[in-house]
Parts: structure tokens; C-alpha cells; sequence
């Protein structure tokens, strides 16, 4: 792993888990409270028009949910915080800072609603997208244009867990001035800081492990220059799709928590992942931390854990559906990064509007499930696998 999770912040603001617990804005100055005040306020009064309020109108600015940004910001180690309505809200803003005939170079495996953007909305304002498999930097190299102006990562990408080497992509992009923008939210900054491997902009579904309950839709953005910060200042302001001031509250407590769930997670996948690949008729289980898995040596270098998400396959679409109706502790659903285990399908749920030889292609066959593991006793998760895997 290429440092210790436990390394000092370079600001003297004590390691990552006592910063996620002293973030700055974790007592009220004014009065002592043990929590963010929720401002459930749209507007602020000018007590003078010659000295302007801070805060001025609560898409510009609210104080609950600028705690939530610079609480972002200072984990993820970049200059400014942004916090979006949802993921893809957040990400179809980073894309804003592109124009019409510019060009992005996207890995093959991005999420479905990024692929989405990209193909048909983001092709109808002239911007054009060339998907690539990130794994391989030759074809990155290829894919490059007089009019690329920005790379979009996903490491480990869903649901096969491909790893994309940060440093060299970003390297090889500088040399092109080329943006680069990672969307980490398979691993969040307790495991991966893409900022310090020089990435431009961070981003997050932050419904997912920083949410952490299933309880609530949130993005999040990090940007590294502070000019780059401003420009995505402009771009919220102007696009307006803000979280709002109760989910910014939620956010918060949810991510106290990331440390103390993210471990027991992995460790539970970690676990999984071996007792998997000892099973007769899984036929291939990816995993980053397995030693077989082609980019883990990769990973370890830019990374301080394996995450929660473990991919299997059962061999078949029948055997899948047999596992998905006689599990018993996880959600079966799409979405993942919970307190509790979700098991989704992606053949007939995040890939199905994929056409099947480009499905199978990526590996993502009929009997791929995928298994984000939450925080029940992982000896139940093995022993409700074990008895719906079984005849
Ligand atoms: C869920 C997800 C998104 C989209 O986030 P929403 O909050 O659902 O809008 C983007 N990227 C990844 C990797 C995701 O898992």
C-alpha cells in the first residue's frame, strides 16, 4: 500500500480518522452545539447594504452545506468542496467545464448514467467521447485527439473491478494539458486520494459508501487548483443543482462514521473473496485484493485498501437467479456502500440496456452478481451464500 492510513495530515489536522471526526466544523462557534447547524433558510438578511452577508442565497452559499464541502474537501486533500444533488449531478457539472468540440477520452467500464451523459446528451452539445479500456495506457494513447481535452476515470471500475494506473494516466495527460477527472466512489478517500496521485477533480456518488445508509441521493466534488475550484464555483451557482440543506446534515453524520465501516467491510470482503475463490462452480471472483486479480499490484500502489465490492461469477444465468431468490441478507438491489449488504445482478439491472456480445465482452456475463458487503457478522454472509448457492 503507498502509505499508511494512519499518516499525519500534512496540515497538522492529526490522522484520517480523527479528522473525519474534527473536520473543523464539528462544534457550532456560536453556540456550542455538538452538531452542524441545519440553516433551512434560502435567503439571508443584509443587516447593511454597504457590508453584504456572507451568505447571500442558499444556491450561491448555505452554511450547512459549505461545512459538507470543506469537510470534503480537506479528506479527499484537494482546495475545494462541492455538493451536488446526486452523483451524476455532480459529474455531469465537472463535464460543464468542457465546450462544444472538445473531445473526452472515457474508460469502457464507466458507470451506466456517465455512459449515459456522454452518449446521449453530453454527444447532442458537441462533445465527443472515445471509451477505451484504461487498463491498457497504448490504447488511451491512441485515442487521443487535436480536440481532447479531458480523461475520465474509474478505479476499480463496476463490475469487474479493472484497475487503471493514476499516475502513469496522469502524467501521460499533463504532458497533453488534458483535465483529469476520477470518480472514486468505489473507494472514497479512506482508501484512495486520486488528488495526491495529481488528478484534477475528484468525484462522487456520495449515495453510495459516504452516505452510507441507503437513506439518501448526494454527489460530491473535489478540485485540486483553486482555479479550477472557481470555475466549478460558476458552475454550480449557474446549473443550480445543489443538495439541499437537510441532506447536506444527513451527509455529514453519515460520513463520521466512513472509517469504523469502511474497515469492517473490506475486512468482510476480504474474507469473502477468498472463501469464494475456494468454492467449486464459482468460476472466476474479482476482487483487487486477491492475489491472482492482474492489477493488484497496481492498486496497492496508489491505494490503502481493497474496498467492499466483490464481483462473482456462478457459471450461469440460471444459477444466478437461483442465488438472487434464496439469499436471505442482502438487499437485492442495484446500489451499494451500505450498513447493509446489497447483492445486485447487473446483467438484468445497471448493464441490461448494454448489448449482450459488448456485455459479455467485459466480462459482465449472465451469471456475474456483484456484492457489496455491509455490516452484518460476515460468518452469516458466507453461511446465507453457502446455503443459497447450494442445491
Ligand atoms: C451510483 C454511482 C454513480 C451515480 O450516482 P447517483 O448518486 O446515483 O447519481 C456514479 N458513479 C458510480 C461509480 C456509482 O456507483
Amino acid at each position: 500500500m503507498s502509505e499508511q492510513h494512519g499518516q499525519e495530515d500534512s496540515k497538522g489536522l492529526g490522522k484520517f480518522g480523527t479528522r473525519l471526526i474534527h473536520f473543523g466544523a464539528e462544534i457550532d462557534k456560536a453556540t456550542g452545539a455538538s452538531s452542524v447547524p441545519l440553516y433551512q433558510a434560502s435567503t439571508f438578511h443584509h443587516f447593511s447594504l454597504d457590508n453584504p452577508p456572507e451568505y447571500d442565497y442558499t444556491r450561491s452559499g448555505n452554511p450547512t452545506r459549505q461545512a459538507l464541502e470543506d469537510y470534503i474537501a480537506k479528506l479527499e486533500g484537494g482546495t475545494r468542496g462541492f455538493a451536488f444533488s446526486s452523483g451524476m449531478a455532480a459529474i455531469s457539472s465537472a463535464f460543464m467545464l468542457l465546450s462544444s468540440g472538445d473531445h473526452v477520452i472515457c474508460t469502457e467500464d464507466v458507470y451506466g448514467g456517465t455512459y449515459r451523459l456522454l452518449t446521449s446528451i453530453l454527444n447532442r452539445m458537441g462533445i465527443e467521447t472515445t471509451f477505451v479500456d484504461m487498463t491498457d495506457i497504448h490504447q488511451v494513447r491512441a485515442a487521443l485527439q487535436p480536440n481532447s481535452k479531458a480523461v475520465f476515470i474509474e478505479t476499480p471500475s463496476n463490475p469487474t473491478l479493472k484497475i487503471t494506473d493514476i499516475a502513469e494516466l496522469v502524467s501521460w495527460a499533463k504532458q497533453h494539458e488534458l483535465l483529469t477527472i476520477l470518480d472514486n466512489t468505489f473507494m472514497t478517500p479512506y482508501h484512495q486520494r486520486p488528488i495526491e496521485h495529481g488528478v484534477d477533480i475528484v468525484l462522487h456518488s456520495a449515495t453510495k459508501f459516504l452516505g452510507g445508509h441507503s437513506d439518501l441521493l448526494a454527489g460530491l466534488a473535489v478540485t485540486a487548483a483553486e482555479s479550477l475550484g472557481n470555475r466549478m464555483k460558476q458552475i454550480q451557482n449557474g446549473m443550480g443543482n445543489v443538495l439541499g440543506v437537510q441532506d447536506s446534515w444527513l451527509l455529514i453524520r453519515g460520513m463520521k462514521t466512513l472509517q469504523a465501516r469502511m474497515e469492517m467491510s473490506e475486512k468482510g470482503a476480504r474474507r469473502l473473496a477468498e472463501w469464494l475463490s475456494g468454492q467449486p462452480g464459482i468460476e472466476q471472483v474479482y476482487y483487487p485484493g486477491l492475489p491472482n486479480h492482474p492489477g493488484r499490484d497496481i492498486h496497492e500502489k496508489q491505494s490503502l485498501g481493497y474496498g467492499a465490492v466483490v464481483s462473482f461469477d456462478t457459471g450461469s444465468g440460471e444459477r444466478a437467479k437461483k442465488l438472487l431468490s434464496k439469499i436471505q441478507i442482502p438487499l437485492v438491489a442495484v446500489s451499494l456502500g451500505a450498513v447493509e449488504s446489497i447483492l445486485s445482478y447487473p446483467a438484468m439491472m445497471s448493464h441490461a440496456s448494454m448489448p449482450k456480445e459488448v456485455r459479455l465482452q467485459r466480462g459482465i456475463t449472465d451469471g456475474l452478481v456483484r456484492y457489496s458487503v455491509g455490516l452484518e457478522d460476515i460468518e452469516d454472509i458466507i453461511q446465507d451464500l453457502e446455503q443459497a448457492l447450494g442445491d
